[in-house]
């Protein structure tokens, strides 16, 4: 909890909350940029790579081991950051939450206008008939994951080389010009254009919260250098009353 913080969500009736992998890392699902991210641990190809449309083409079957591996966590649960954004919609001060994450933990948790820039675990596609699968069709396959037809089912995220959705984009853009306050959370705004449409916000207050420096920090006018999910966690539920 932040004084300051609850005091800027209070006066607040358009926040957008823009968020990233961190959003995700208190509910165990590894970011890609952490001491402990997937990018520091060993291994013969990049996640850039391995994440990329070239090499899905070429190498199906080690997309799916790595994707599988790495990016499927159906057993993580929301979080504190989750619930409380989720709440904060109900209540009618929080517009939409953009996302970079592809886990659905955002959905999970209530929130309901949710702008998956990356686009999402749980919907896949046949890349033939265009057939949709869900995640656990994707999990349980051994190898590459094939349609009745035979084609291969290909998850709805956006890889290396993708372009992004455009109606997604512009829905993001447009929230965001309607801000009156914008949180942006969990994210190392290193990945574009996913990160350059924090420059649309229209407002003149960001509240920064990250575990370390971004690129944004000096255009914060609050910045918290913390745990996302100890910092958006409500109040009363810290004093045990909820
Ligand atoms: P990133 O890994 O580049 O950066 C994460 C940032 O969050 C870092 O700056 C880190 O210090 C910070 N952070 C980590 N845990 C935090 C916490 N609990 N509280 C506050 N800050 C915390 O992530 P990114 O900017 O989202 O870019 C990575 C790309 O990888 C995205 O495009 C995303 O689609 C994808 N990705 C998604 C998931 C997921 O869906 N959960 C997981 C890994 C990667
Ligand atoms: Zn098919």
């Amino acid at each position: 909890m932040n004084a300051q913080l609850e005091q800027m969500i209070a006066e607040s009736r358009r926040i957008v909350f823009f968020g990233g992998a961190g959003v995700s890392t208190e509910s165990g699902i590894p970011d890609f940029r952490s001491a402990d991210g997937l990018y520091r641990q060993d291994g013969d190809v990049s996640p850039e790579t391995v994440l990329s449309r070239h090499y899905f083409v070429r190498y199906p079957e080690h997309f799916f081991r790595f994707y599988k591996e790495k990016m499927l966590c159906l057993t993580a649960r929301p979080n504190a950051a989750h619930l409380r954004l989720a709440a904060l919609e109900r209540e009618g001060r929080l517009s939409a939450v953009i996302t970079q994450n592809i886990d659905g933990l955002h959905q999970a948790a209530g929130s309901r206008r949710v702008l998956e820039l990356h686009g999402s675990v749980h919907r896949n596609f046949c890349m033939d008939c265009g057939a949709p699968y869900g995640a656990e069709y994707i999990l349980h396959n051994d190898g590459v994951p094939r349609c009745a037809c035979g084609g291969i089912v290909k998850p709805d995220v956006v890889l290396y080389e993708e372009p992004l959705d455009s109606a997604v984009l512009d829905e993001a853009i447009g929230v965001l010009r309607n801000a009156d306050l914008l949180i942006v959370g969990g994210t190392s705004l290193a990945v574009w254009p996913a990160a350059s449409l924090v420059d649309f916000f229209g407002g003149d207050r960001i509240v920064l919260i990250n575990r370390e420096e971004t690129r944004l920090s000096g255009r914060a006018s609050l910045l918290i250098t913390a745990d996302i999910g100890e910092t958006l966690r409500p109040t009363l539920r810290r004093e045990g009353t909820l």
